[in-house]
């Protein structure tokens, strides 16, 4: 008899010990079995294997109750290896949160131990040689010869009809047969030419390469050649049997990276992010698991890819927010990429044109190897940019959304037949419905926060939760008719482009048109064949696009993400205009930039328009030093959740005095409603913790997890980490 330890995915933090488990056929670990848990059955993951004598009686007699068997093994293969599967231990005590979490977002989702959905494979029809011998006829002969060259032949591609093959597989000599295709994502195309490195390149590759286990971080304008830097490393550890996992942002890079990657190194490359069907992602999974490439690019998920004997870990646009996981678990890439590195004695490589500033201060202590590449590659200068003050424009009675100066460059950039890039910083933009009678907005039912208007299908939604009605006609408060829908999308933008400038054809790049799995990259490809002449979007065009004939870039209101309340908004609001400016003048051609803000003195909006790295960091650790801040210190912020406010509230301040009774060297914010106090029906409280070093803090976190997660019921309680806002 052999006793198995499973894993069962059951809420969220409830079940985190495994289970054991009884089964006559050894189970290999690290697959995923049928058991019956509380008369459900459920999916669960097997962690580990032990044999026994004793029989299933014997055990019941020792252990005063009966185990279960295990229902059903589901995969010949276990999904995840050993380092893998440690990883997942190593992150739930981390994070304080169940093992089974971690796995779960380890896998992609045809694997995850939830789901028994198994992926179909696909076939396609082909032909093959199986008897040496002659055909009837010429043409016979001639596909027989074809036939027996090298290589799948599948019977779509045949240069040849139909009736000489059947002939051939009437005598015997061929058959057909079933040849298993793998789904290959589609991929960008990009125009790339090997290139040589400059000596600041190669310097820079150099060094890295005769660095063990450190992390290096390059800070590279944009355009600087940071790129070709990782090509060149990876061909590197390649050359040395090494493999690689390159990251980068979700979405807007992914394409672009994968398909530089895919160009210079052909199959050998495996791609790895949330836009892939899950066919497409559990063959890529298959190829890395078995080996088959060396290098995998891709966004968060991929620092999880099951590649073997890792030598490199690089992570593009260190500072990018998408690197941060804001759902269990939680987690910071970096972090895991840490933990995996120490495990294959790799090396870690961030490039950013505007680190965060805690990487930036590592590299300065020395924590990290800093290496600068301040010029360009083609030494052109970086665009000149023009701050417009909004406030003037109302003085001078000029209320449109654009300056005048915008639309003037809009104008002769137009007119040149070159191209430009608009950004909407967009969030709180979006179009919500007032009522001018009553004063009230349309807020979401189920969350606090205000309905946002849909054109085209003349509908409100919740960008939270998704609830969706008909737009309507009367006020829910005071039933006037009175409604009036205000804000600035980039539908209303669009409009207000296609009126001025009638022959411009613009291109709208935000959540709603970026909906399905290839749009992405339709639109990015459109733009670059200069299918549109402007290309009009929110943040997701800020980053690492690189389109020659862009001279022109313009911000139409800077100052949102300085708005909002977090510790993090100047370095957010420089970072934004930092790498818009970027996409200006990257050709032969140069560029401008024009910025709209009402805080045209801001050191997070001058910094930004100039790129000037340098000042900024000086600027931000001094506010960071002040209201004591990372990299000061570390952050972890618990919030407490539950369906009745007053229960969350109770929690909340019981936890607070909890937390001042039982830790010394910390300081705390809090608790405080979250700004969206209701989110889904559910309400949320936050305490921050500022600390430094993390013993006697990690013992009192377990007590209340253990308390509230387990025992008290009435509230949840989260942990987020080195959250990415604390909003
Ligand atoms: P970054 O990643 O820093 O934004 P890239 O690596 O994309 O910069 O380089 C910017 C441009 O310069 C790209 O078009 C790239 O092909 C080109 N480039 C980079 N390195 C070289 C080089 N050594 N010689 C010629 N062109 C280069
Ligand atoms: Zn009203
Ligand atoms: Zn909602």
């Amino acid at each position: 008899m052999y006793i198995v330890s499973v894993l069962i995915e059951h809420g969220i933090n409830r079940l985190s010990q495994p289970f054991s488990y009884l089964s006559k056929k050894e189970v290999v670990k690290g697959v995923r079995v049928r058991v019956i848990f509380n008369h459900q059955k459920l999916i669960g993951y097997s962690l580990k294997c032990q044999y026994t004598s004793l029989s299933a009686k014997e055990l019941a007699l020792r252990d005063g109750f009966r185990y279960n068997y295990i229902q059903e093994v589901i995969d010949e293969k276990p999904l995840l290896n050993d380092e893998l599967v440690a990883l997942s231990e190593s992150m739930s005590k981390l994070y304080i949160t169940s093992q089974i979490v971690c796995l779960q977002a380890m896998l992609p989702k045809t694997l995850k131990p939830k789901t028994v959905k198994t992926v179909t494979i696909k076939y396609q029809k082909a032909a093959r040689v199986i008897r040496i011998g002659e055909g009837k006829t010429k043409t016979q002969n001639a596909l027989y010869q074809y036939l027996s060259t090298p290589g799948t032949h599948f019977i779509k591609d045949l240069p040849f009809s139909s009736s000489p093959l059947n002939g051939l597989v009437e005598q015997g000599l061929v058959e057909i047969y079933d040849q298993e295709i793998k789904r290959q994502p589609q991929i960008a195309k990009v125009k790339q030419d090997c290139v040589v490195l400059t000596k600041s390149q190669q310097d820079i590759v150099n060094q890295i390469l005769e660095k063990k286990e450190r992390i290096s971080l390059i800070h590279g304008v944009t355009g600087s050649g940071k790129t070709e830097i990782y090509l060149a490393l990876t061909k590197n550890m390649i050359s040395k049997g090494k493999n690689v996992i390159m990251l980068v942002p979700e979405i807007a890079l992914t394409p672009m990276m994968v398909a530089i990657f895919k160009q210079r190194f052909g199959d050998d490359v495996a791609i790895f992010h949330s836009r892939l069907s899950e066919g497409e992602r559990y063959d890529e999974y298959r190829r890395i698991a078995n080996g088959e490439v060396h290098i995998v690019v891709g966004a968060r998920s991929a620092i999880f890819a099951p590649l073997k004997n890792i030598g490199l870990i690089i992570l593009d646009e260190e500072h990018d927010a998408s690197y941060k996981q804001e759902s269990a678990p939680r987690y910071t890439t970096l972090t895991i990429a840490k933990m995996r590195a120490l495990y294959h004695h790799a090396n870690i490589v961030l490039g950013s044109a505007t680190p965060s500033v805690e990487s930036y201060a590592r590299a300065l202590k020395g924590v990290y190897d800093l290496y600068e590449l301040p010029e360009r590659i083609n030494k052109k200068p970086l665009p000149a940019y023009t701050i417009v003050d909004m406030a003037n424009e109302a003085k001078a009675k000029h209320y449109g959304l654009m300056s005048r100066l915008m639309e003037e460059r809009l104008k002769t950039t137009l007119a040149k037949g070159e191209q430009a890039i608009l950004l909407l910083n967009k969030r709180g933009y979006a179009s919500f419905v007032k009522c001018e009678d009553c004063g009230e907005v349309v807020k979401c039912p189920h969350c606090d926060v205000t309905l946002t208007y849909h054109k085209n299908d003349d509908s409100l939604k919740c960008h939270y939760c998704g609830f969706s009605i008909p737009m309507i006609t009367q006020c829910p408060h005071c039933h006037s008719t009175m409604l009036k829908k205000i804000g600035i999308g980039t539908q209303r933008i669009e409009e207000e482009l296609q009126k001025k400038f009638k022959d411009a054809k613009v291109i709208r790049y935000d959540y709603d048109t970026t909906r399905n799995k290839n749009d992405h990259m339709r639109l990015l490809e459109a733009f670059k064949k200069q299918e549109g002449n402007i290309l009009l979007g929110t943040q997701m065009i800020a980053k690492g696009l690189d389109f020659e004939n862009v001279t022109f870039v313009g911000v139409l209101n800077a100052d949102l993400t300085l708005a909002i309340p977090d510790y993090r908004s100047s370095e957010r609001t420089f970072q934004l205009l930092a790498q818009v400016g970027g996409r200006s003048g990257r050709g032969e051609k140069s560029g401008t930039v024009v910025i709209q803000t009402y805080n045209p003195t801001h050191y997070a909006i001058v910094d930004g328009a100039k790129a000037d790295y340098q000042h900024f960091y000086k600027k931000e650790m001094e506010f960071r030093k002040m209201a004591y801040y990372p990299p000061y210190c570390h952050l972890v912020a618990l919030s407490i959740q539950g369906k009745n406010d007053k229960n969350v509230e109770k929690a909340a301040n019981d936890i607070r005095q909890y937390l001042d009774a039982h830790l010394q060297h910390v300081r705390m914010l809090g608790p405080a409603k979250l700004t969206i106090f209701k989110m889904q029906d559910i309400y949320r409280m936050r305490i921050i913790i500022k600390y430094r070093k993390s013993d006697e803090l990690y013992q009192v976190l377990n007590q209340l997890d253990h308390y509230y997660n387990h025992k008290n019921g009435k509230v949840t309680l989260v942990y987020d980490f080195h959250p990415y806002t604390t909003i």
